[in-house]
């Protein structure tokens, strides 16, 4: 039976690859943004890596993508003191009628999490300030990566949280994007510790397994860690349902979606709640 099951599924899976997916476009601040139907529930469960935003589930400026992309080592912290959310606070609103009761509940959940394991406080939007719009107006879960305040009067930035999207630890994995964590497994030296398998990977997805840049992205000090929310499953962007990530240590478990890791807590608290420490983080506002 599980044969059986596993086939069917592959074959679904198949026919969806050879038969195209649908594309459909919305506009983020002006700006054009493609996203795939959502195609979670052929891999593990995990829900919030198959978008065509950079890395499936995250929305960033061009600045942002020419750092990664000249990318040579670094970690999953912004470095950026300017892409930190100003006061400790995220400022955000709710689409409410996008939501169920349930749904709401989740998203609650996430916040909590996330305040009670540091000094972040969540409040809601008053009048036009900028603000972190939670919505499910497409299919995917993704969010920009950090504070993302551009000079628009009635700036906001999305956390789009589709049908797929309503584990709390995918919710809270895209509210530390939103806070200014990039995934765990683009460190720069990432391969001491997993294996990549380019030939699992579906064309045209490879850029999701790129590497950091040592200048945007910094790891407090905090070692790799497999049991981060923030690290892609073994099976992520995967064209035959074999692995794509391998992590060299034995027994290691990656992709968790139930809560932040013990790591995930400290470089949280380490970025926003602590005494910057000198040289190790830069709040002058680079690039711009
Ligand atoms: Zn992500």
């Amino acid at each position: 039976m599980v044969g059986f099951q596993t086939t069917l599924l592959d074959n679904i899976e198949m026919l969806i690859t050879y038969f195209g997916i649908l594309v459909f476009v919305f506009t983020i601040n002006g700006s054009p943004i493609y996203n795939d139907i959502n195609l979670d529930k052929f891999y593990d469960g995990i829900e919030d890596e198959f978008g065509e935003y950079f890395e499936g589930d995250m929305v960033l400026t061009p600045i942002q993508e020419r750092d990664i992309f000249e990318a040579t080592e670094g970690r999953n912290g912004l470095r950026n003191g300017a892409k930190r959310w100003p006061n400790r606070t995220v400022v955000y609103h709710i689409e409410e009628d996008n939501f169920g009761e349930d749904e709401l509940k989740i998203i609650e959940e996430g916040m909590a999490e996330i305040a009670n394991k540091s000094c972040i406080k969540f409040r809601p939007r008053k009048d036009k300030e900028h603000a972190v719009v939670f919505k499910s107006s497409a299919n995917g879960c993704f969010s920009n990566v950090g504070f993302n305040n551009d000079d628009d009067e009635e700036s906001e930035q999305v956390l789009n949280l589709g049908k797929g999207c309503f584990k709390h630890g995918t919710v809270v994995h895209e509210m530390l994007h939103t806070l200014g964590f990039y995934h765990m497994q683009s460190t720069y030296d990432r391969d001491d510790y997993i294996k990549i398998v380019w030939e699992n990977i579906k064309e045209g997805t490879e850029h999701n397994f790129a590497k950091y840049n040592n200048d945007t992205v910094t790891d407090f000090g905090v070692p790799y860690d497999y049991g981060s929310v923030m690290h892609y499953p073994e099976k992520a962007f995967s064209k035959n349902g074999n692995k794509t990530i391998i992590p060299l240590q034995e027994n290691a478990h990656i992709g968790q979606r139930n809560e932040m890791s013990e790591s995930d807590v400290l470089k949280l608290n380490k970025m926003y709640c602590e005494q910057s420490e000198e040289g190790e983080i830069d709040v002058t506002h680079r690039n711009s």
